[in-house]
């Protein structure tokens, strides 16, 4: 299963004595929503029973103000996800939800991905325990929901399965009186922790947290179990911290009001265009955003190359990401849909047009052409990142290595394909640079083949030389 259900999600946990668990949940979902829009679900718990309320869809529509009233309790984890194969079938809506003796559970909300199951697959199958229909992260459920029925408390069952969870993850587990919090040893996806009146807010990024005014404390550190019960906020280091945590966030997916690891995205994303025009400036008359990712990174190159900044395309806010459409025909009428030019700002121009990425190369020649419909003289493609040539393996969706476009074509074939009438891409070292943390601790697997985390047989798929 884990092979075709490649996820990118976002997950928020309460734990505090009296809080509306659930409410709080719902809010940090609704601002976790880019991370996930496939579906969404939230298990709570009073102390004696777990309530749940999980469908496809986004957040707005997955809850009614009866389905968030029905979800009692003061702890509660929450899950937007996001998968683009066939498997995303209602069966795998988060949180997983296990159930041992009499009325005790285990619920757990996942966001990362296993590149390799085998370790978890033997050791499940090992004690009789059918493997068939599950995903890594059901897996995971399983392997801990061993421990608990024979006596584990929740610490030690996470302490003795984790070596089975080999791969990115950021978890929330919960039972009927803890939240724990734990993070693979290289950290790749981000997870923080806040306080609010005495309880703890656990979330992917910050911006949610903001949402519902807790109080910032930390990261949860890689390789950490960070429990959170009656006796306050506890943490256990299970594996030895290496911070890998993975540039892709920076670049795309985490919104740009979080921070990551210290840092704030939108300076990091600024930063990117600076260096990127620092790298390479074009004589133009306009630098112009792909909105919305691309508009930070436009901002930063018009500031430090002195071409004006405006907007030149206009994004219908209601539609979400293109990548949420399966088949490459919706993709491609999904960026019409969501993208119009604006003429005025265009007709005439030396355009520089700045995007966050290139991945499967759906998006830019679409884009080149439009502007160029809109009476552009010239268009100047400018990525801030570098070529993606390599897979994710670690939960952020990105396709087989033979459909990335930088690692089918050299960058004189793209700059063609695209229409462009000349095309750069970001250095590596400038992507370091810009995001400001030390090289050794920033995970850059799917622009130089550099996996922190070993992909085990996945290796297999890598048809490129690793940079
Ligand atoms: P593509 O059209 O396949 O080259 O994808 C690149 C475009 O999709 C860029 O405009 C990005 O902003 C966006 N993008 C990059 N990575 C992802 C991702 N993992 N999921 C959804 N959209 C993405």
């Amino acid at each position: 299963m884990s092979e075709v259900l490649k996820e990118k999600c976002g997950i928020f946990g309460v734990f505090g004595e009296g809080m509306e668990a659930a409410r709080l949940t719902y809010s940090g979902l609704y601002a976790l929503q880019h991370r996930g829009q496939e579906s969404s679900g939230i298990v709570s718990c009073d102390r004696k029973r777990i309530y749940e309320h999980k469908r496809m869809g986004l957040v707005a529509h997955v809850y009614t103000e009866g389905a968030v009233e029905a979800l009692k309790g003061d702890i509660a984890i929450g899950h937007n996800r996001y998968s683009t194969s066939k498997s995303s079938s209602e069966d795998h809506i988060q949180p997983v939800i296990r159930h041992l003796r009499n009325d005790d559970f285990l619920a757990l909300v996942h966001n990362g991905n296993l590149p390799s199951v085998r370790a978890l697959e033997n050791f499940l199958q090992d004690r009789q325990i059918a493997t068939g229909s599950l995903n890594d992260s059901e897996m995971m459920a399983e392997a801990l929901k061993y421990y608990l029925l024979r006596g584990a408390c929740l610490e030690d069952a996470i302490e003795e399965s984790s070596p089975l969870f080999t791969g990115a993850f950021s978890l929330l587990i919960m039972t009927s009186d803890k939240l724990i919090a734990l993070r693979d040893h290289c950290g790749i996806r981000p997870l923080s922790v806040a306080k609010l009146n005495g309880g703890f807010i656990f979330s992917s990024e910050t911006c949610a947290l903001d949402v519902v005014d807790a109080d910032f404390i930390r990261d949860v550190r890689p390789g950490e179990a960070l429990v959170a019960d009656r006796n306050g906020l506890n943490g256990h280091q299970i594996r030895e911290s290496k911070l890998r945590i993975d540039s892709f966030e920076f670049v795309y997916f985490a919104r740009p009001d979080s921070y990551i690891e210290g840092r704030n995205v939108n300076t990091v994303r600024k930063n990117l265009g600076k260096i990127l025009a620092a790298e390479d400036c074009v004589d133009a008359d306009i630098v112009i955003p792909i909105p919305d990712s691309g508009i930070p990174a436009a901002l930063g190159y018009a500031q430090s190359s002195c071409v004006p900044f405006g907007e030149g395309l206009i994004k219908n806010r209601y539609i979400h990401r293109t990548f949420i459409e399966p088949a490459q025909r919706l993709r491609d009428m999904g960026v019409k849909r969501k993208l119009n030019p604006l003429r005025e700002e265009l007709a005439g121009k030396r355009v520089v047009v700045i995007d966050d990425s290139i991945v499967r190369g759906t998006t830019a020649p679409k884009i080149v052409e439009m502007i160029r419909k809109a009476g552009a003289r010239e268009v100047h493609l400018r990525i801030s990142s570098p070529p993606v040539r390599f897979p994710d393996f670690y939960g952020i969706d990105t396709p087989r290595q033979d459909q990335l476009m930088a690692a089918r074509y050299t960058l004189e074939q793209m700059k063609e394909i695209i229409g462009a009438d000349s095309l750069k891409f970001l250095s590596y070292s400038g992507l370091i640079e810009a995001i400001g943390l030390p090289e050794e601790n920033v995970s850059t697997s799917c622009f130089t083949g550099n996996y922190p985390v070993n992909i085990q047989e996945r290796w297999s798929e890598i048809l490129l030389a690793v940079t």
